[in-house]
């Protein structure tokens, strides 16, 4: 006889944990099934291991989805602060470390253990290590058959997360489950990851490997002003990673390494008064040491100002406030942070995450066509978008 759940949710990550308790504590006996052999491993591994799990200033407008409105609601029923009122209730502390990022002050381990205490004090299970063979759709709900024999549900949710790092168990089943289903999966792409660069380019910027500085750098009408890490791959860093999610294959970045300064005003102010000086020594003013001079390296600017004609600093100027480069591509799914595209939410209600053609299918999560900008968005369309669901499955 197959064990009988009102709730089944696939994947036990952010999105189907939150979903797990909340529709737990309505009494609906719930089953979380992983694949994986622990529990929120993407938590674990975020916000570089203590997990910047909101966003204090999130709005719809920090989200990319070919449907820009269909987040609003959850998001609206499920704010930060209802997030941050749990964290608060666990006694676990936490620090804004960028204007409304909050990362938690010791491990990411102790978000994951909200979750799992909420779980349980829920009555949910979560039965990791579980391969599921097929889902078929019967006359009250689902029946799934697994490595560990078979299951009926009445409502189930698909929760399991995007493309990015498959060594951290991401998997395309929730798209194929959602095809199945009859459902549109918007072509995906990885969102949230480092640049790489031409050979040539590469081999110019090692010397500026390692070198973080603040840059605003734009794309297709975006542009965000946040660090930028040269590294011996490429370029990474917040406002790479951010731009990452605007840039499609082929398209130039111009990056502005002193958004602060006009450097064509400052450049032909200073051969005026001081014409002995020099852009090297302008941009130590400026830039971290050895980037301003490896950069000035790079372009070989030499000698005093005074021998630089009108042209020369226009010139010179416009690389500094508008550097073009033609990233190579990126670094994939390998690295990315998140996965753009995937279940076409025309196809979902707002509302609960349900599928309009079948309210007792929900898709929740990164699974789904809306994706965060990065600073604790993502996280919190994971809690919204689980409460959704999990108030309604
Ligand atoms: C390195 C890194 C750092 C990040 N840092 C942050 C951050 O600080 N702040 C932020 O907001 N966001 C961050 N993110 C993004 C965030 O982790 C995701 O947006 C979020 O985890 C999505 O939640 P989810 O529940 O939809 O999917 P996931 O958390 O990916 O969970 C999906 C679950 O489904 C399971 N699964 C997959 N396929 C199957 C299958 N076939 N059968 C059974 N189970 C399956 C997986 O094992 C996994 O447990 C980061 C991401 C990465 C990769």
């Amino acid at each position: 006889m197959a064990a009988h759940y009102d709730v089944v949710i696939i994947g036990a990550g952010a999105a189907g944990l939150m979903c797990a308790a909340t529709a737990g504590y309505r009494g609906r006996k719930v089953l979380v099934i992983d694949h994986a052999n622990k529990p929120g491993k993407k938590i674990l591994m975020s916000g570089g291991g203590r997990c910047n799990f909101t966003n204090l200033n999130s709005t719809p407008a920090n989200f990319l989805s070919d449907n820009p409105h269909f987040c609003i609601s959850a998001l609206k029923r499920y704010t930060p602060q209802h997030f941050l009122e749990l964290v608060d209730r666990h006694g676990v502390e936490y620090e804004e470390k960028a204007p409304g990022q909050l990362f938690c002050s010791h491990s990411a381990k102790d978000i994951l253990s909200i979750l799992l205490t909420e779980c349980e004090w829920a009555g949910a299970e979560i039965r990791l290590k579980t391969q599921i063979r097929n889902i078929a759709a019967t006359d009250s709900g689902y029946r799934l058959t697994t490595g560990s024999g078979s299951i009926n549900c009445d409502s189930l949710v698909i929760a399991c997360g995007g493309l990015s790092i498959p060594t951290m168990g991401a998997t395309g089943f929730g798209y194929d489950m959602a095809r199945q289903f009859g459902l549109t999966v918007l072509p995906t792409r990885a969102g949230l990851v480092p640049f790489t660069l031409h050979p040539e380019l590469k081999e110019q910027l090692a010397p500026l490997s390692g070198i973080s500085c603040p840059v605003d750098v734009s794309c297709r009408k975006e542009h965000f002003r946040e660090p930028m890490l040269v590294t011996h791959r490429g370029l990474s860093g917040p406002s790479m990673l951010q731009i990452s999610s605007f840039w499609q294959p082929g398209d130039p970045l111009a990056i502005n390494l002193l958004p602060t300064c006009s450097a064509r005003d400052d450049l032909l102010a200073l051969r005026s008064q001081k014409p002995q000086s020099t852009v090297a020594h302008y941009l130590a003013q400026h830039l971290p040491k050895r980037f301003a001079a490896a950069f000035n390296d790079l372009h070989g600017w030499t000698g005093p100002l005074q021998g630089y004609k009108n042209s020369d600093i226009e010139q010179v100027a416009a690389t500094l406030n508008q550097w073009a480069i033609k990233p190579a591509g990126t670094e994939g799914y390998r690295t990315a942070e998140v996965t753009l595209g995937g279940v076409d939410t025309r196809q979902l209600s707002s509302k609960t995450m349900a599928t309009l053609a079948r309210p007792s299918l929900y898709f929740i999560g990164e699974v789904v066509d809306v994706t965060g900008h990065l600073g604790g968005h993502n996280f919190q369309w994971a809690w919204a978008s689980g409460v959704a669901a999990g108030s309604d499955a």
